[in-house]
This record gives C-alpha cells, sequence and structure tokens, in this order.
C-alpha cells in the first residue's frame, strides 16, 4: 500500500521549506480531518504531530460517498490509485419512494459524472478512506501520530501555542489546529458557541458482506428510499465486496459520540409503511449503530492567531449532502496553500484559510439541512419534490448541485 504514496509526496523537499522549524504543527483528533490535514501539511515540509484520544488510529465501520470534488482533490494530491484501490464507483443515484417502492429519479454517474465534472463520483468504507490517509501520513518522516493524547486545552502566545494533554504532558508547537470533530474541545476555546444544534434525526448504520445481500436486494446503485420522517440509504462498498445501509428518521434521541447501539424495535415502528424491499433489507440486519445527527449554524471566526479548526471541528454538517469528510478534505488542502502564499506566517494563514472556506462550507451545512426536508418530504411537499425530480431539471447531473461539485481550484486560490 505504502508504494502508492511514494510518487505523491510534493515535489519540494520538506529541508527547505521557510516553515520546518523546530516546532512542529499540533494537530487535536486523528479522524479523516486531522489525518488529511497532516498529510498534506507534512508533505509540504511542515513537521507535524497528530494528538489522538483513541487507544488506536482507526474509523467506524459504515461508507462515506465522495463527490467529483473530492476525487478533484485526490488527484491533486497524488492519491487517486490510492483511493481506486479501494473505492467503489457507483453507475447512478435512484430515489425511490419509501412506502410504494416507486423510482422517482435516477441520475447517471459513472462516465456522466466525470463529463459533468471531470472527476468521478465514488464510495467508500470510512475505515478505507482513513487508512489512505494514515499509510500515507506513516511514509512521510516528518509526521508523529500519537494515541491516548487527548488534548484537554492550550495557551496560545505570539511565537507558539502550548497544549496540555488530559495525562499532564505539555506540549509546544508552532500552531494547533482542531480536527477535534463534533464535539470540539478547541472550538470551544475559539469559537465558545456551545454544543452542536441536535437537529431531531438519527442514523442506524450497518455493514452486510456481499454474501448475505440476496441477489433481489443488491443493487449496483446508489439508492436512496425517501418518505415522510425517514430514508434508507443503500450502496456497495470496497470494490463491491460490503453492502451499506443507513437508516434515517426523526427522533429526540441525543447521545453525545458515534457508537451507541440502535433500538430495532424504534426502527421497525418507523419504517411500519415502508415497501417490502425496504422492510426485507432492514430485517437483514441484526446489530446497528447509532448516530444522533447534529450541525451548528456556520460561522466565520475559527481562526484565533495560531489556531485554527478543520473538518467537523470547524463546520459540522447534516449528512444529507454527504460532503462532511469531503469538505475537510478541501479544507486541509485551501490551509497548505494559505500557508504556501503567507510564507509560513501562520496567524496570517489561518485568516485567510478561513476566508477563503467559510462561505462554501457554510452554503454546504445550510443546503444539507434543505435536503434533509427534500428527502422527508410528506403531502404537496412531496409530490413538488417528485415532479421537479422527474422533469429533468433538478436531476441533470444534480444540475442544483454544480457548485459544489465542481469544487475548488487549489492553484487559484491566493492569486
Ligand atoms: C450518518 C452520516 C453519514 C455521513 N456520510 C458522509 C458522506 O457520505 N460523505 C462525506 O464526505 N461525509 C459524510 N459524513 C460526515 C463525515 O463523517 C464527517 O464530516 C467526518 O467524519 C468529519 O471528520 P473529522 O476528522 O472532522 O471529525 P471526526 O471524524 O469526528 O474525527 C475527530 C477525531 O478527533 C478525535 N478527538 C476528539 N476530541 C479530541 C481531543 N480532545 N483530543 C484528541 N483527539 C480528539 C476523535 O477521537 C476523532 O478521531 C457523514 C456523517 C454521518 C453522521
Amino acid at each position: 500500500m505504502y508504494t502508492y504514496f511514494l510518487h505523491a509526496i510534493n515535489k519540494t523537499p520538506f529541508e527547505t521549506l521557510p516553515m520546518a522549524q523546530n516546532l512542529p504543527i499540533l494537530i487535536a483528533g486523528g479522524g479523516i480531518g486531522g489525518l488529511a490535514a497532516a498529510y498534506v501539511l507534512a508533505s509540504d515540509g511542515h513537521p507535524v504531530t497528530v494528538l489522538e484520544q483513541s487507544g488506536a488510529f482507526g474509523e467506524i465501520g459504515a461508507g462515506i460517498q465522495l463527490g467529483p470534488n473530492i476525487f478533484r482533490m485526490f488527484d491533486y494530491l497524488g492519491l487517486t490509485d490510492a483511493i481506486r484501490h479501494v473505492a467503489y464507483f457507483p453507475p447512478g443515484m435512484v430515489m425511490h419512494d419509501v412506502r410504494t417502492g416507486e423510482q422517482v429519479v435516477r441520475v447517471p454517474l459513472g462516465d456522466a459524472a466525470r463529463a459533468a465534472y471531470g472527476y468521478p463520483y465514488g464510495v467508500i468504507y470510512r475505515a478505507d478512506l482513513h487508512q489512505v490517509f494514515l499509510a500515507a501520513c506513516k511514509v512521510l518522516p516528518n509526521v508523529t501520530l500519537r494515541t491516548d493524547a487527548r488534548v484537554e486545552s492550550f495557551d496560545p502566545s505570539a511565537d507558539h501555542v502550548r497544549v496540555h494533554l488530559a495525562d499532564g504532558e505539555a506540549l509546544e508547537g508552532i500552531a494547533l489546529i482542531g480536527a477535534d470533530g463534533l464535539w470540539s474541545h478547541v472550538r470551544e476555546a475559539v469559537v465558545g458557541d456551545g454544543k452542536p444544534r441536535v437537529s431531531g434525526h438519527i442514523a442506524y448504520r450497518a455493514v452486510l458482506r456481499r454474501g448475505d445481500v440476496p441477489a433481489r436486494l443488491w443493487s449496483d446503485d446508489v439508492r436512496l428510499w425517501g418518505g415522510e420522517k425517514t430514508h434508507l440509504v443503500t450502496y456497495p462498498l470496497r470494490r463491491g465486496e460490503l453492502f451499506n445501509l443507513v437508516a434515517v428518521f426523526h427522533s429526540n434521541k441525543y447521545d453525545e459520540g458515534w457508537n451507541a447501539f440502535g433500538d430495532i424495535a424504534e426502527l421497525n415502528q418507523r419504517f411500519a409503511d415502508a415497501c417490502p424491499q425496504v422492510k426485507e433489507l432492514l430485517g437483514k440486519i441484526e446489530t446497528w449503530k447509532m448516530w444522533v445527527l447534529c450541525d451548528r449554524e456556520p460561522v466565520k471566526n475559527w481562526s484565533a492567531g495560531r489556531v485554527t479548526l478543520l473538518g467537523d471541528a470547524a463546520h459540522p454538517m447534516l449528512q444529507y449532502l454527504a460532503q462532511g469528510a469531503g469538505q475537510a478534505i478541501e479544507d486541509a488542502v485551501v490551509l497548505r496553500e494559505a500557508l504556501r502564499f503567507t510564507e509560513g506566517d501562520v496567524a496570517q494563514a489561518f485568516q485567510k484559510y478561513q476566508q477563503a472556506r467559510y462561505l462554501r462550507t457554510g452554503r454546504v451545512q445550510l443546503t444539507a439541512r434543505f435536503y434533509g426536508d427534500i428527502y422527508h418530504a410528506a403531502g404537496v411537499q412531496r409530490e413538488l419534490r417528485n415532479q421537479m425530480f422527474q422533469n429533468g431539471t433538478e436531476s441533470a447531473g444534480f444540475a442544483g448541485l454544480k457548485w459544489m461539485y465542481d469544487g475548488i481550484d487549489p492553484k487559484n486560490l491566493f492569486r
């Protein structure tokens, strides 16, 4: 696997960069966002230390969709081959009515996505995506990966940041990036806007092996069955060897963390009116894991001096546009470009980075809420949605989301 990354490392030798001082950039959190940032910054020569609170680097078992804008980033970072090796490329995305099973619309992906955006639309097992970044980091001698390292607090000063870990250890860095997710500690200190907004939606997730899915229930497409206050998404993962299911419904539960067990009785009750195919799919799962879905209002003050935020810590969003991890990867690229532009002036770079990101990420945050309403529509809303999608204007290659899937052009951000 490592061989994929050797050619990807930036041509600039890291010893020669002006930022290559002794103090590392500290990153709180070794999720997809934290590791993406570590790889992207270290490949430019910055010494980086990732501080992960868990005992091991890893990701929960579930699928993730990757829009063309993310493949554009992989291409820019030289990671496309590594991702291709483990991803799956669905030929289309289909929406069905959850009650009747009727097809509302099918959007072709594959060549159609490539033709529209220049890059493919793929899906990937979260652990595989995380592993690509982890392996890429391990190849770089200037990345230090630390586990059991929970960031509790930090003291910023004019020329460095002192970070305090839960076990009492203190570390110094030239900067701190809070990539510590939805319940970010670093955000509490920088933005101070309290707990995330509970959306009232929860998601149950499960992954099956291909052999456990009868042929009549299998589809190569990404499928979404939408209905009143519920929907189910399914798609293959890992070259088609696995099958991902995410069932979402409205509920008043609130649990921090992403690993609680789901209540099958509640799930069955929410999908009581679903068509037989959906019920049969749900019945294949013995154990569900649960996510309480939260987001936040967009803000534009997530950088302060030598401290900034990235990924869900900066702009947590509902999953309805399947962009959270992708936006974290875009963040990492923009951060690197900002540091290049300011020639290592960290505080100035963090302001430039925030300025370049907050409107785009804010738009994704707000549009994702709207898409949640579209998927869960009932009554006239549902009829309107079906009519809009079926008359072609909204479905033609996600016309309404072109701004998002076109992505960013890293080379022209800070001219
Ligand atoms: C149901 C669902 C479906 C989704 N589908 C998609 C999709 O299809 N496509 C997509 O792009 N995105 C999707 N997302 C969003 C995506 O999962 C997140 O946006 C992404 O995981 C954010 O990554 P992150 O690294 O910013 O945060 P996280 O993944 O939350 O990582 C944070 C890391 O920081 C660590 N940490 C936390 N606090 C501390 C601390 N104090 N000190 C040290 N370490 C700490 C945590 O242990 C964790 O490892 C989905 C989300 C959900 C809930």
